[in-house]
């Protein structure tokens, strides 16, 4: 206990705090998250972290990848801020990701893809959101050797995945007063897995929200029409891996992987983080943008708002938000988006603009 401080000042403090699991993870991560946590403290965002460890960093103090103790504290807590992890390759270690939201059922990632003012591109005006199916299809982990030089990955559709994935699309589509959502699938030749992908969501569709737009494209073809003009484009239904690649290239429409935040949402629990990995090329070198972890943390501030009654966490990531969105156009500006600024510099630039 501060001793320094009144004790009603304590317990307002410690009554309204959302304890929050946070995983700093590897490479930029442990850069890019105290940047993160140094922007929610000037912004009096009521967190109490819980700090755990997963990937290379736990694996370097003895503990398995994805130690027990970090799963039962996001259970415990329900609610996760991630930094990217590592999975070491070809050591016999699954993905810290693919375990981490099967484990917790974490079915729906959503993942954000807005324009940004001070961030010029190609297009302007996207606004599309990712929903990505993210426990089965190729990710589901099941691969063998069937003899010497032929190996199989087993593409594994359920169709209680696929509807509630559709499901989870359709409402929050509705919820958010999206256009329109399109199906991106190749089921003329995987008939039975990517078929079982659209039926389901043709089923949700004309049962519960019949007079909301959908649309269906073949992936091929819609990647193809993406790239002429995303706006026409407004919130993509994807499997596990088509929603992992086409997350990619539409962070490649607004400025790149640095801007672009993302969610995993269960049932239960709800893990926040960035779309980009651990990128090992800048790591260490202070250079890293922030802004797509920060994203994601006025995400998961909007996701406490919603689920715990606490409008002061939505009015703190609005004010986080605005501070961001004028610091850019004010072109302050890590090196991936074309500025100078290193990591610490930027998250000094939201500071100032969120006590302007
Ligand atoms: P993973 O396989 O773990 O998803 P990835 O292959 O998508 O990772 P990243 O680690 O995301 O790769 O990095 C891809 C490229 O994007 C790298 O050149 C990296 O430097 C750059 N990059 C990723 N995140 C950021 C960021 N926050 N700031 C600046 N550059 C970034």
């Amino acid at each position: 206990m501060d001793l320094r401080r009144p004790v009603s000042s304590i317990t307002v403090r410690s009554m309204k705090a959302h304890r929050v699991v946070l995983i700093p993870g590897d490479g930029i991560g442990p850069e890019v998250t105290e940047a993160v946590k140094r922007i929610l403290a000037a912004a009096e965002a009521p967190i109490e972290w819980v700090q755990h460890l997963a990937g290379l960093a736990a694996l370097a103090n003895g503990k398995d990848v994805l130690p027990p103790e970090t799963l039962a504290a996001v259970r415990e807590h329900g609610v996760a801020l991630k930094g990217p992890c590592t999975t070491p390759v070809g050591k016999g270690f699954s993905s810290i990701n693919v375990q981490l939201r099967k484990k917790l059922n974490l079915y729906a990632a959503v993942r954000p893809v807005r324009s940004l003012e001070g961030v010029p591109t190609r297009f302007s005006n996207v606004d599309l959101v990712i929903v990505r199916e993210n426990t089965e299809g190729l990710y589901s982990g099941i691969e063998s050797e069937v003899t010497t030089g032929v190996v199989t990955s087993m593409k594994v559709a359920t169709e209680t995945a696929c509807t509630r994935i559709a499901r989870w699309a359709f409402r929050y589509s509705q919820q958010r007063r999206r256009r329109k959502v399109t199906v991106f699938h190749k089921a003329n030749i995987m008939k039975l897995t990517d078929g079982m992908f659209i039926r389901c969501a043709q089923q949700v569709h004309e049962k519960e929200f019949g007079s909301f737009p959908y649309q269906e494209l073949i992936i091929d073809a819609g990647c193809m029409r993406m790239v002429q003009d995303p706006t026409q484009f407004d919130v993509l239904l994807l499997e596990n891996l088509y929603g992992d690649v086409v997350s990619d290239l539409c962070a490649g429409f607004v400025g790149g992987l640095g801007v672009v935040p993302g969610a995993n949402i269960g049932e239960e629990d709800a893990v926040f983080e960035a779309v980009h990995g651990s990128a090992p090329d800048i790591a260490g070198k202070g250079i890293a943008n922030p802004l797509a972890l920060l994203m994601s943390a006025v995400m998961m501030l909007n996701h406490l708002g919603d689920t715990r009654g606490d409008t002061s966490c939505r009015q703190i990531g609005q004010r986080i938000k605005a501070a961001y969105n004028c610091a850019l156009a004010d072109g302050q500006k890590t090196s991936d988006l074309g500025g100078s600024l290193g990591t610490a510099q930027f998250a000094d630039a939201v500071i100032e603009r969120l006590r302007g």
